[in-house]
């Protein structure tokens, strides 16, 4: 029994030893909520089963390294010791990570330069990602005639038109206004995207591609953004527009009108989501709002922003960072409009 005890308790030092072998010293000294880029080395090349492992201790996934064994991961140093302790973690360090590369949150709307000498690329806004089969075919004519021949889609909705010489760029900026689009945006419209909606989805409680086109048109001419936004309309919970990850983001409700259970089209709304280095899951601030009401509610948002943030460089986000929900829903009711 005595030597039982022994061996366990040997047992329990040694388990000790390896999971603290687990994880750098450096990575162990972290705050709890401080945010970092990880490598996790696993016992095998990783599988889907490990990438959602890794998940579920709020890892967001980064990049593939199976080669080594690996993977690339962004995480709080709070989730760190958990994860170490899991069985198919063989280590876990900092090395060799590259910080995440700025993300371009103008969508790349606009003209560019290509690392090619010589070349530009063109980000055109396509309002909420609609387009018309005529404008398909002259989007395809230009840039067969100007460009590369590529059209480029953007995760915001947009795209591009690459592979442009400086001398055909007046000619291709002259084509796209032609056709009814733009390669010029205000932050609102720029990263303004919404699912297919009620017009085109039965799950849809709400018509989103309508709505977000009612923000941009309430919202452009009152609120004059100097920061690139992300303003992302979903109509059901599948969330196919992840408005937990926009600056502000709705996701449709049926709202109730009388006790007769008659509804009209709406939404919950949320703030504070981001992506890349700035991941986080967005807060709800405001519940059962009617698509009617959704634009001077966005509007408020934005004023409150404008009006309370710690300096010009500050972005919509670390700003509701800094907020409690409930202290920014004050303000916001209180913005005179
Ligand atoms: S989020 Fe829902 S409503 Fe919108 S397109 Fe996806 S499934 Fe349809």
């Amino acid at each position: 029994m005595k030597l039982l005890g022994v061996t366990l308790f040997v047992c329990v030092i040694w388990a000790q030893d390896i999971r603290a072998q687990k994880m750098s010293a450096e990575l162990a000294a972290k705050g709890p909520g401080e945010k970092v880029n990880v490598i996790v080395q696993f016992n095998a090349p990783p599988t889907l089963n490990e990438h959602q492992m890794v998940q579920r201790h709020g890892g967001i996934f980064y990049r593939d390294l199976s080669l080594v064994k690996s993977g690339a991961y962004t995480l709080s140093a709070a989730e760190l010791q958990s994860l170490a302790a899991e069985p198919s973690v063989a280590h876990i360090s900092e090395d060799h990570i590259e910080p995440r590369p700025n993300q371009n949150r103008q969508a790349h709307v606009g003209v560019h330069a290509q690392s090619q000498s010589g070349l530009f690329y063109i980000g055109v806004v396509l309002p909420v990602g609609k387009m018309m089969a005529n404008q398909m075919r002259a989007l395809a004519a230009i840039a067969r005639d100007c460009g590369d021949g590529d059209i480029r889609l953007t995760v915001w909705q947009n795209f591009l038109i690459s592979g442009i010489p400086e001398a055909r760029l007046v000619e291709a900026q002259g084509r796209i206004e032609a056709i009814g689009l733009d390669w010029k945006a205000s932050s609102i419209r720029a990263g303004l995207i919404a699912c297919t909606g009620s017009r085109g989805c039965r799950f849809s409680a709400s018509d989103t591609k309508g709505h977000a086109e009612d923000i941009a048109r309430w919202c452009e001419p009152r609120v004059t953004l100097d920061q690139p936004i992300n303003i992302h309309l979903t109509g059901c919970h599948n969330s196919c527009a992840q408005h937990y990850i926009g600056d502000i983001g709705l996701i449709g409700a049926r709202v109730a009108i009388n006790e007769d259970g008659d509804t009209v089209d709406g939404y919950h709304i949320f703030v504070g989501g981001g992506f890349g280095a700035q991941g986080e899951i967005g807060r709800e601030i405001f519940h059962d709002v009617k698509a009617d009401a959704a634009p001077e509610m966005v509007e408020r948002l934005l004023k409150t922003y404008l009006a309370n943030r710690a300096s010009p460089a500050e972005s919509f986000h670390q700003f509701t960072a800094s907020c409690d929900v409930a202290v920014l829903k004050r303000l916001a009711q209180k913005v005179v409009l």
